[in-house]
């Protein structure tokens, strides 16, 4: 590693040990090579799986297994079945960087203790044209959106950037990437959402169980994983994001049902 130019790579490789999981990409060392593989497949034989080339890998990582456009190269779609061995460093940050691009240099900023992260308000602030219309969200609003936006389900990576009233992401909940500032993904969702927070509302009464009823089909909704829905897709009504984003606004209504049921 002597000659290792890239200090981020250098840092990050000196924490591998004798394995690693980053995101959803399980990194071995042995026999003086860099064995890659999806971390759900850990205990697969390697003959069972599809040997990937290094040039292979980033068309690989831009489809789901239903065969989905990943607009998000952190999503916890990363399909599965494939290995790879790379035999150098450069190999493995050049691997590293078509799985999740810019996700060292990142890393490496945070260890280093001088990321540079640009909260909600900073970001939203300096915003023209139309994504201007996402600063109006208030703090509460934007920490639903997001709470739905950046849920683990949607995003590994570690979020620290905040709003008034929502603290970071943990490494264990979501990954050893970290989230510096808003994405185009995320900036495309709050804007939907201010769209939808502008529309006059609409009343309905509900009874709890049906409050209950609402949150289990949303629930349901909310993993489906159908190839002919774009993530990015925003304004489709089954959107998975804007399907939590309903499950979070629903909460206060859970929290209070469950209470009633507790007296
Ligand atoms: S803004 Fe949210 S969805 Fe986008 S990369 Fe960061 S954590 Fe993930």
């Amino acid at each position: 590693m002597a000659d290792l130019e890239n200090p981020a790579l250098k840092h990050f490789i000196a924490q591998i040990g004798t394995e690693l999981v980053f995101a959803q990409v399980l990194i071995r060392r042995s026999d003086g090579n860099y064995h890659l593989r999806h971390v759900e497949d850990r205990e697969q034989l390697a003959e069972s799986l599809r040997e990937l080339r290094l040039p292979e890998v980033r068309s690989w990582a831009q489809h789901t297994e239903a065969g989905a456009f990943r607009p998000l190269k952190s999503a916890p779609n990363l399909k599965r079945g494939w290995r790879l061995v790379v035999a150098d460093a450069e190999g493995l940050g050049m691997a590293l960087d078509a799985f999740y691009p810019g996700a060292i240099a990142d890393w490496h900023a945070v260890r280093a203790g001088n990321p540079s992260v640009t909260d909600f308000r900073e970001f939203t602030g300096r915003q023209s044209g139309m994504y201007r219309i996402t600063a109006m969200l208030n703090d509460a609003q934007a920490g639903r959106v997001i709470e739905a936006c950046c849920n683990r389900k949607f995003c590994l990576k570690q979020r620290l950037w905040t709003v008034a009233g929502l603290g970071a992401d943990s490494v264990e909940t979501k990954s050893l990437i970290p989230c510096l500032e808003p994405c185009a993904v995320f900036m495309e969702f709050a804007r939907k959402a201010m769209r939808m927070e502008q529309q006059e509302k609409l009343r309905w009464d509900l009874a709890p169980d049906e409050v209950k009823t609402l949150e289990a089909v949303l629930k349901e909704g909310v993993n489906q994983t159908d190839a002919s829905l774009r993530e990015g897709d925003v304004g489709a009504a089954n959107n998975p994001r804007r399907i939590q984003l309903v499950l979070e606004k629903l909460k206060p209504l859970l929290t209070l049902t469950n209470r009633d049921n507790d007296v």
